[in-house]
Protein backbone atom coordinates (compact mmCIF):
# COMPACT_ATOMS: atom_id res chain seq x y z
CA UNK A 1 0.00 0.00 0.00
CA UNK A 2 1.40 3.27 -0.72
CA UNK A 3 2.31 5.63 2.47
CA UNK A 4 0.23 8.01 3.28
CA UNK A 5 0.78 10.61 6.42
CA UNK A 6 -1.95 10.97 9.03
CA UNK A 7 -2.95 14.52 8.72
CA UNK A 8 -5.80 15.15 11.37
CA UNK A 9 -2.74 14.06 13.75
CA UNK A 10 -0.99 17.19 12.74
CA UNK A 11 -4.64 19.44 13.64
CA UNK A 12 -4.03 22.15 16.29
CA UNK A 13 -6.81 21.48 19.21
CA UNK A 14 -8.66 23.90 18.53
CA UNK A 15 -9.37 22.53 14.67
CA UNK A 16 -9.49 19.20 16.08
CA UNK A 17 -12.80 20.09 18.32
CA UNK A 18 -14.18 21.70 15.21
CA UNK A 19 -14.10 18.93 13.29
CA UNK A 20 -15.45 16.63 15.79
CA UNK A 21 -18.07 19.49 16.41
CA UNK A 22 -18.89 19.52 13.10
CA UNK A 23 -19.34 15.94 12.33
CA UNK A 24 -21.51 14.89 15.58
CA UNK A 25 -23.85 17.94 14.23
CA UNK A 26 -23.29 16.27 10.64
CA UNK A 27 -24.31 12.21 12.49
CA UNK A 28 -27.40 14.08 14.03
CA UNK A 29 -28.81 13.77 10.46
CA UNK A 30 -30.78 10.37 9.71
CA UNK A 31 -28.66 8.61 6.90
CA UNK A 32 -32.09 8.80 4.26
CA UNK A 33 -31.27 12.98 4.58
CA UNK A 34 -27.78 12.37 2.91
CA UNK A 35 -29.50 10.66 0.34
CA UNK A 36 -31.97 12.85 -0.33
CA UNK A 37 -29.26 15.36 -0.40
CA UNK A 38 -27.23 13.38 -2.88
CA UNK A 39 -30.43 13.31 -5.30
CA UNK A 40 -31.45 16.96 -5.04
CA UNK A 41 -28.08 18.56 -5.27
CA UNK A 42 -28.48 16.68 -9.07
CA UNK A 43 -29.37 19.89 -11.50
CA UNK A 44 -31.71 17.07 -13.25
CA UNK A 45 -33.53 16.54 -10.22
CA UNK A 46 -33.59 20.44 -9.43
CA UNK A 47 -37.41 21.52 -8.82
CA UNK A 48 -38.96 18.19 -7.59
CA UNK A 49 -41.00 18.02 -5.04
CA UNK A 50 -38.96 17.14 -1.67
CA UNK A 51 -41.67 14.50 -0.69
CA UNK A 52 -40.96 12.41 -4.28
CA UNK A 53 -37.44 12.59 -3.98
CA UNK A 54 -37.15 11.43 -0.52
CA UNK A 55 -39.56 8.21 -1.59
CA UNK A 56 -37.49 7.34 -4.78
CA UNK A 57 -34.32 8.00 -2.40
CA UNK A 58 -35.78 5.14 -0.26
CA UNK A 59 -36.83 2.74 -3.12
CA UNK A 60 -33.32 3.49 -4.24
CA UNK A 61 -31.14 2.76 -1.18
CA UNK A 62 -34.13 -0.19 -0.64
CA UNK A 63 -33.15 -1.80 -4.14
CA UNK A 64 -29.51 -1.20 -3.53
CA UNK A 65 -29.17 -3.24 -0.09
CA UNK A 66 -31.48 -5.77 -1.62
CA UNK A 67 -28.83 -6.48 -4.54
CA UNK A 68 -27.07 -10.06 -5.12
CA UNK A 69 -24.08 -9.35 -6.95
CA UNK A 70 -23.09 -12.17 -8.93
CA UNK A 71 -19.82 -13.15 -9.42
CA UNK A 72 -19.53 -14.24 -13.04
CA UNK A 73 -19.96 -10.12 -13.73
CA UNK A 74 -17.99 -8.58 -11.48
CA UNK A 75 -14.81 -10.56 -10.48
CA UNK A 76 -12.57 -10.79 -11.21
CA UNK A 77 -11.84 -6.87 -10.84
CA UNK A 78 -8.29 -5.24 -11.36
CA UNK A 79 -7.13 -3.05 -7.92
CA UNK A 80 -5.19 -0.37 -8.47
CA UNK A 81 -4.17 1.83 -5.59
CA UNK A 82 -3.51 5.38 -5.63
CA UNK A 83 -2.97 8.21 -3.01
CA UNK A 84 -4.11 10.97 -5.05
CA UNK A 85 -7.97 11.10 -4.32
CA UNK A 86 -8.27 13.62 -1.28
CA UNK A 87 -8.36 16.87 -3.92
CA UNK A 88 -11.13 14.87 -6.05
CA UNK A 89 -12.50 13.82 -2.59
CA UNK A 90 -12.60 9.91 -4.02
CA UNK A 91 -12.16 6.73 -2.54
CA UNK A 92 -12.47 4.77 -4.77
CA UNK A 93 -13.52 5.00 -8.59
CA UNK A 94 -14.92 1.83 -11.04
CA UNK A 95 -13.70 2.06 -14.95
CA UNK A 96 -15.30 -0.42 -17.08
CA UNK A 97 -12.37 0.18 -19.84
CA UNK A 98 -10.23 -1.27 -20.55
CA UNK A 99 -10.59 -4.01 -18.42
CA UNK A 100 -12.99 -3.56 -15.40
CA UNK A 101 -11.15 -1.79 -12.94
CA UNK A 102 -11.11 -0.70 -9.32
CA UNK A 103 -8.87 2.17 -8.37
CA UNK A 104 -8.32 2.80 -4.64
CA UNK A 105 -7.78 6.29 -3.01
CA UNK A 106 -5.44 5.33 -0.28
CA UNK A 107 -4.84 8.93 1.07
CA UNK A 108 -8.80 8.96 1.13
CA UNK A 109 -8.78 6.05 2.49
CA UNK A 110 -6.48 6.72 5.29
CA UNK A 111 -7.86 9.50 6.18
CA UNK A 112 -11.31 8.35 6.55
CA UNK A 113 -9.97 5.61 9.11
CA UNK A 114 -7.95 8.46 10.78
CA UNK A 115 -11.34 10.14 11.18
CA UNK A 116 -13.60 7.39 12.02
CA UNK A 117 -10.89 6.96 14.58
CA UNK A 118 -11.12 10.50 15.82
CA UNK A 119 -14.83 10.50 16.32
CA UNK A 120 -14.91 7.52 18.14
CA UNK A 121 -17.48 5.85 14.86
CA UNK A 122 -15.86 2.78 14.50
CA UNK A 123 -18.81 1.00 16.08
CA UNK A 124 -20.40 2.33 12.85
CA UNK A 125 -17.31 2.09 10.60
CA UNK A 126 -15.02 -0.93 12.29
CA UNK A 127 -11.12 -0.64 11.68
CA UNK A 128 -10.55 -2.16 8.19
CA UNK A 129 -14.07 -2.29 6.99
CA UNK A 130 -13.42 1.07 4.52
CA UNK A 131 -11.43 -0.66 2.07
CA UNK A 132 -13.95 -3.72 1.62
CA UNK A 133 -17.14 -1.47 1.63
CA UNK A 134 -15.21 1.04 -1.19
CA UNK A 135 -14.72 -2.40 -3.49
CA UNK A 136 -18.05 -3.13 -2.91
CA UNK A 137 -19.51 -0.15 -3.95
CA UNK A 138 -17.35 0.36 -6.84
CA UNK A 139 -18.54 -3.56 -7.65
CA UNK A 140 -22.50 -3.02 -7.59
CA UNK A 141 -21.64 0.05 -9.95
CA UNK A 142 -19.97 -2.58 -12.14
CA UNK A 143 -23.34 -5.12 -11.24
CA UNK A 144 -25.62 -1.68 -12.03
CA UNK A 145 -24.14 -1.04 -15.37
CA UNK A 146 -25.72 -4.74 -16.88
CA UNK A 147 -29.00 -3.80 -19.00
CA UNK A 148 -31.23 -5.91 -16.68
CA UNK A 149 -30.28 -4.32 -13.21
CA UNK A 150 -30.73 -0.82 -14.77
CA UNK A 151 -34.29 -1.54 -15.67
CA UNK A 152 -34.88 -3.20 -12.74
CA UNK A 153 -33.62 -0.30 -10.83
CA UNK A 154 -35.98 2.32 -13.02
CA UNK A 155 -38.71 0.07 -12.03
CA UNK A 156 -37.82 0.03 -8.62
CA UNK A 157 -38.22 3.71 -8.37
CA UNK A 158 -41.42 3.70 -10.60
CA UNK A 159 -41.02 7.34 -11.53
CA UNK A 160 -43.06 8.08 -14.21
CA UNK A 161 -41.54 10.01 -17.09
CA UNK A 162 -44.66 10.54 -19.72
CA UNK A 163 -48.29 9.33 -20.80
CA UNK A 164 -49.46 8.69 -23.59
CA UNK A 165 -53.22 7.34 -22.59
CA UNK A 166 -53.30 4.62 -20.52
CA UNK A 167 -49.39 4.00 -21.06
CA UNK A 168 -46.79 5.02 -18.62
CA UNK A 169 -43.23 5.45 -19.38
CA UNK A 170 -40.99 4.87 -16.31
CA UNK A 171 -38.77 7.72 -16.08
CA UNK A 172 -34.71 6.73 -15.67
CA UNK A 173 -33.62 8.97 -12.37
CA UNK A 174 -30.39 10.25 -12.34
CA UNK A 175 -28.75 9.47 -8.94
CA UNK A 176 -30.61 6.17 -8.15
CA UNK A 177 -27.10 4.54 -9.06
CA UNK A 178 -24.95 6.39 -7.14
CA UNK A 179 -27.47 5.70 -3.43
CA UNK A 180 -27.85 2.36 -4.61
CA UNK A 181 -24.44 1.49 -4.27
CA UNK A 182 -23.36 3.29 -1.36
CA UNK A 183 -26.81 1.38 0.25
CA UNK A 184 -24.90 -1.96 -1.18
CA UNK A 185 -21.27 -0.99 0.42
CA UNK A 186 -23.40 -0.85 3.31
CA UNK A 187 -25.34 -3.98 3.85
CA UNK A 188 -22.72 -5.65 2.15
CA UNK A 189 -19.67 -4.32 4.68
CA UNK A 190 -21.91 -4.73 7.56
CA UNK A 191 -21.72 -0.57 8.16
CA UNK A 192 -23.56 0.68 11.06
CA UNK A 193 -24.33 4.01 9.48
CA UNK A 194 -24.56 4.77 5.44
CA UNK A 195 -21.63 5.78 3.95
CA UNK A 196 -23.33 8.87 2.51
CA UNK A 197 -22.38 10.07 6.27
CA UNK A 198 -18.51 9.17 6.44
CA UNK A 199 -18.69 10.92 2.66
CA UNK A 200 -20.02 14.24 4.49
CA UNK A 201 -17.79 14.00 7.07
CA UNK A 202 -14.55 13.44 5.06
CA UNK A 203 -15.35 16.59 3.22
CA UNK A 204 -15.73 18.36 6.44
CA UNK A 205 -12.09 17.00 7.65
CA UNK A 206 -10.69 17.62 4.04
CA UNK A 207 -11.75 21.25 4.39
CA UNK A 208 -10.49 21.78 8.16
CA UNK A 209 -6.84 20.43 7.02
CA UNK A 210 -7.00 22.73 3.93
CA UNK A 211 -7.78 25.43 6.16
CA UNK A 212 -5.30 25.01 9.00
ZN1 LIG B 1 -20.40 5.65 -6.71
Amino acid sequence: MTAVSAPLAALSARHRRALIADCERIAQRPDLDFAVDLFSELPTNGGRDADVLREWAVRACAFGAGLHLDDAHVSPLHIIERADGLEQMLLARYSSRPVPTVELYTDTLALAEELTDLLGWSDWFPAGSLRAAACAHEMAHCHLQLREVKHQLKHALDATALRIGRRRIVAHIVGADELAAHSYAQTAGNLGRSPLLLTAAIACAADIVHRS
